[in-house]
């Protein structure tokens, strides 16, 4: 059986834009919205951000309605 086994002492974060993973120690990319800091792997993820924050926040972009689990 496979764990997912989490380093200590690393954080990740996920870009809202693409959904990558990002360090949030090595990001250089970062916006903060609604007293959330959003970390990005690029500068476009970031600017796309930037400009419609909503789009990428919505929880449908990461997770379907309805799938149950109640997390949103
Ligand atoms: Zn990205």
């Amino acid at each position: 059986m496979t764990r997912i086994v989490r380093e200590p002492g690393k954080t990740m974060a996920v870009d809202p834009v693409c959904k990558m993973t990002v360090d949030e120690k090595t990001a250089k990319l970062k916006s903060d919205y609604k007293g959330t800091t959003y970390y990005f792997c690029a500068p476009g993820c970031k600017k796309a951000f930037d400009e419609n924050p909503a789009k990428y926040l919505r929880p449908e972009s990461q997770h379907k309605t309805g799938c149950g689990c109640g997390c949103r």
